[in-house]
């Protein structure tokens, strides 16, 4: 379902800029597929006592290869919240995990943005 165009464009990319051996698997390559790459971030991450983490929260591009990363360190982070003080305080303990974890989501983000940007678009 891909136009001919953008097959022709990304062999001939593929052909200019990989390794030999690469650009000619691509080139070979006669049904290419292609993944589409968002950019998801949310403002929030809890809701009273609910939460949302990983990439339901937010989707890095793969640039970063931190998604597994982010995803365990806010499953971590939210377990130690919980655990950190005496009585079990689900409500107080979300909302003391919650900025951080939005801080990282978007530092991840905005570094795939940025990683993307320049290494799919500035040097062709
Ligand atoms: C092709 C590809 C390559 C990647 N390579 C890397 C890499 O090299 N390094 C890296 O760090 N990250 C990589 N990532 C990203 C990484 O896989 C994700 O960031 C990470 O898996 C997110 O973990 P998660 O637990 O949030 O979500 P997921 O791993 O997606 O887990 C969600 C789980 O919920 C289940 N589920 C969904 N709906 C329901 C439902 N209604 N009821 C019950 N269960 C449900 C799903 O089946 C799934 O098992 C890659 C992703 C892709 C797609």
């Amino acid at each position: 379902m891909v136009s001919r165009d953008f097959v022709q464009q990304q062999k001939s990319i593929a052909e200019r800029i990989l390794p030999k051996v690469f650009g000619q698997l691509v080139v070979q390559t006669n049904e290419p597929f292609i993944q589409m790459i968002y950019d998801l971030s949310v403002p929030r991450m809890s809701f009273v006592r609910v939460c949302i983490l990983g990439d339901a929260a937010f989707v890095l591009r793969p640039h970063t290869s931190a998604g597994i990363l982010k995803a365990a360190t806010n499953a971590v982070t939210l377990a130690n919240s919980i655990t950190n003080s005496s009585n079990i305080d689900v409500i107080g303990a979300l909302k003391r995990w919650e900025p951080r974890q939005i801080e990282l989501g978007n530092n991840l983000k905005y570094l795939g943005i940025s990683l993307g940007n320049r290494s799919q678009f500035n040097q062709i």
